[in-house]
């Protein structure tokens, strides 16, 4: 065995992890689009200090994602949403 052989970790089975992924809330309502002036729907998607909350947390679909992100931006450019909380 070499010396630097790893530890042997205990393997994750798929039992520990989620097996299915959160459905895309803004697909389950096929939204075409998302509003930068819905402020109450972005909250959801920012984070206690202020963050975009990523994907793989909030289970939104990459389509929609992007369309978070660019919403959250121009929220928070008229101050509808901080840029960080203090
Ligand atoms: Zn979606």
């Amino acid at each position: 065995m070499p010396p630097k052989a790893k530890k042997s970790k205990v393997k994750r089975t798929t039992k520990d992890r989620r097996p299915k992924r959160k459905p895309c809330s803004f697909c389950i309502e096929k939204a075409v689009d998302v509003s930068y002036r819905d402020v109450n729907r972005l909250r959801k998607y920012v984070s206690e200090r202020g963050k975009i909350v990523p994907r793989r947390i909030s289970g939104t679909c990459a389509k929609h994602q992007r369309m978070v992100t660019t919403a959250v931006k121009r929220a928070r450019i008229i101050a509808f949403l901080p840029y960080t909380s203090e």
